[in-house]
C-alpha cells in the first residue's frame, strides 16, 4: 500500500478508474475505500471516477465524521461540497471489524449483479471459487442502498470470506490493497459469467468441500493471488 495519504489517494483515483476499464463498474454506480489511520478515504457519492481527482476523496472516521486531522479531510476544490458515499457504514464497519482488510471495493458488475438479483450464491462449481476465501461465495439478503441493515447483512455474508453478493444489488469484495481487491472484484465477475454459462444446461455438479479444502491448501502454499 502507499506510503503516505497523498500517494494513498493516488492510488485509490487509479484504481476506481480501472473498475471502468476492467468493465465491473459504470456511471456513479460501486464505492472504493481504504484503511487510513483513524478510519478510512472514500470515494464522494454521486460522482462518475473520470472526472474524480486525489482532492475529491473523503477522509472519515468509522462514525462517518470527517477526520480533520488527516493531510486533507477532502470534499473536493472549494466550492464543491462532496459527501462520502452513500455506504460509507458498509465500508466503515468492515475495516472497523476486518483487521485483516486495508480496502474495500462495491460495484454493480453485470454477471454478479444478474446472480445476485436471484439472491443465488456462487457454489463450489468451480475450484477458483475458493480465490475468495471458503467453499462458496455467498449472496447477502436484500436491504436498501446505504443503510446499517444492508452494512449488518454483508458483514454476516463475508464472514470467513473476502467476497459476496448483495441480493438485487451487486458484489463487495476486500482486500490487504486496493490492487488485491479490484483483482478478486474482477475474479468474481469472471466466476459468476462462468456460472452462468454453465447453468445454461442446468445447475453445473459441484466439487466437494474436501476438494474445495485441497484448493485451499494448495493456493495458500503458493500464495495464490497474493
Ligand atoms: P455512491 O455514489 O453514494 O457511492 O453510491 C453508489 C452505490 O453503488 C450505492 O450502493
Ligand atoms: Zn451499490
Amino acid at each position: 500500500m502507499a506510503a503516505t495519504e497523498q500517494e494513498l489517494r493516488q492510488e485509490l483515483v487509479a484504481t476506481a478508474r480501472a473498475m471502468g476499464s476492467a468493465g465491473i463498474n459504470q456511471g456513479t454506480s460501486g464505492n472504493l475505500s481504504a484503511r487510513i489511520p483513524g478510519g478510512l478515504l472514500i470515494t464522494p457519492s454521486g460522482v462518475p471516477y473520470d472526472g474524480m481527482g486525489p482532492a475529491d476523496l473523503l477522509a472519515i472516521g468509522f462514525d462517518g465524521q470527517l477526520l480533520t486531522t488527516s493531510e486533507e479531510s477532502g470534499g473536493g476544490a472549494p466550492g464543491r461540497s462532496l459527501r462520502p458515499s452513500s455506504e460509507w457504514r458498509l465500508h466503515a464497519d468492515l475495516l472497523r471489524c476486518r483487521p485483516d482488510v486495508e480496502a474495500v471495493l462495491h460495484c454493480h458488475s453485470i454477471q454478479a449483479t444478474a446472480l445476485a438479483c436471484h439472491g443465488r450464491p456462487i457454489p463450489p462449481f468451480h475450484y477458483m471459487v475458493v480465490i475468495a476465501g471458503g467453499a462458496d461465495i455467498r449472496c447477502a439478503p436484500y436491504a436498501t442502498f446505504g443503510s446499517q441493515e444492508l452494512s449488518d447483512l454483508a458483514l454476516e455474508a463475508l464472514r470467513d470470506r473476502r467476497a459476496c453478493l448483495l441480493a438485487h444489488h451487486g458484489q463487495v469484495c476486500l482486500g490487504g490493497s486496493l490492487a488485491q481487491a479490484l483483482r478478486l472484484a474482477i475474479e468474481v465477475e469472471t466466476l459468476a459469467h462462468m456460472y452462468l454459462q454453465a447453468l445454461q444446461l442446468g445447475e453445473p455438479p459441484q466439487l466437494s468441500l474436501e476438494e474445495m479444502g485441497r484448493v485451499a491448501e494448495r493456493m495458500a502454499a503458493l500464495h495464490y493471488g497474493r
